[in-house]
């Protein structure tokens, strides 16, 4: 029998047609600027989101931290929601990178407000700390996928504006949202002065995010990325990789939704299930009833019989649906889940 895998879309491996356009892919060094794939991927999704300019890097983390280090001095504050994963998930890297310290947030499922992110901006007094940038996330991967629609992002962009801060989004999987939301790229675009995109997790590609954003913030994060090691040579082999998962794979994504939903569903039935966070795109967090099985203990039973997910806390699991997660599996995913009960 195949493995399931839920732990994470991240898990996917490239596709024949995919593979096909990373071997047809033209090639030059990318660090002289001289690799046509590489120049294609980064005009098209900058294109995509209405910006001049983009940078292709190695991972999410890598994008997110050239950002931060790009908008603030050392010394500054970012706001961001308390389950943000550039605090929770980047290795310290706001600090360790930049030198700046983050004042974390509640949000409403990890959507922030201007409502929420006004009283948290410091006024301009020697003593306190410079508050410089916000960052959002979209979807948020803590808070089980829920997403920001357009018209909740317009009054932070516009406080941001009133206030002279930067705004950046964490758009790992901003396809997610974006297919959810029914907003345009280009309508997101406008709000933000950067935007990090992952092609690695809902898009099935295996390496790279790009960093959207102005020519001259471009050109400042190019440096930043070279200095933090990650400029690459014949990086088209991975852009081509890229540019076949945008063409391709972002409709299919409504797929993943509503396999999510399906298992969200039947959790809700199950008498080990404490509680499912509402589950709004590909990911899926419930809890398990303390007298009836620990995380560790749900973990082993679904992997003898070959399904893999992750405990996330100690009465938490995470599922995460994805390209390589098909109808066959849900089906069988199912039947599981109402067996171990
Ligand atoms: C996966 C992820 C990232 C980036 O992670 P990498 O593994 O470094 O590519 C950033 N933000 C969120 C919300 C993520 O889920």
């Amino acid at each position: 029998m195949q493995i399931i895998d839920l732990r994470s879309d991240t898990v996917t491996k490239p596709s024949k047609e995919m593979f096909l356009a990373m071997m047809n892919a033209e090639l030059g060094d990318d660090v002289f600027n001289e690799d046509p794939t590489t120049n294609e991927l980064e005009k098209f999704v900058a294109d995509l989101f209405g910006k001049e300019a983009a940078l292709f890097c190695s991972s999410g983390t890598m994008t997110n931290q050239i950002a931060i280090k790009v908008h603030t001095q050392a010394g500054d504050e970012l706001l961001c929601d308390v389950n943000s994963h550039i605090y929770n998930y980047e290795g310290g890297g706001i600090s360790f990178n930049s030198g700046v310290q983050a004042k974390l947030i509640t949000g409403n499922e990890g959507r922030l407000s201007a409502e929420l992110i006004e009283p948290c901006i410091n006024g301009n007094f020697d003593w306190l700390t410079n508050t410089s940038l916000v960052c959002l996330e979209n979807t948020i991967n803590r808070a089980g996928g829920s997403y920001y629609s357009c018209h909740q992002i317009k009054p932070i962009y516009d406080l941001c504006q009133a206030q002279g801060l930067k705004l950046h989004l964490d758009g790992a999987r901003i396809f997610n949202a974006l297919i959810e939301s029914n907003d345009s790229p280009k309508q997101i675009g406008q709000y933000f002065d950067s935007i990090s995109v992952c092609l690695s997790k809902g898009l099935g590609a295996p390496v790279g995010s790009l960093l959207v954003g102005e020519k001259e913030f471009i050109k400042k994060a190019r440096r930043i990325r070279k200095v933090f090691g990650g400029g690459m040579r014949q990086s088209g082999i991975l852009a081509a990789a890229g540019l076949y998962a945008l063409k391709n794979n972002i409709k299919r994504l409504k797929e993943d939704h509503l396999r999510a939903k399906a298992l969200e569903k039947i959790l809700l039935t199950m008498p080990y299930v404490d509680s499912v966070l509402p589950v709004y795109t590909n990911i899926i967090i419930f809890n398990l009833k303390k007298d009836k099985i620990s995380g560790l203990d749900f973990e082993k039973k679904l992997l003898d019989e070959q399904i893999k997910i992750s405990s996330f806390g100690k009465q938490t699991i995470r599922m995460v649906t994805h390209l390589d997660f098909t109808e066959e599996m849900l089906l069988k995913t199912i039947e599981i889940l109402i067996k171990i009960q």
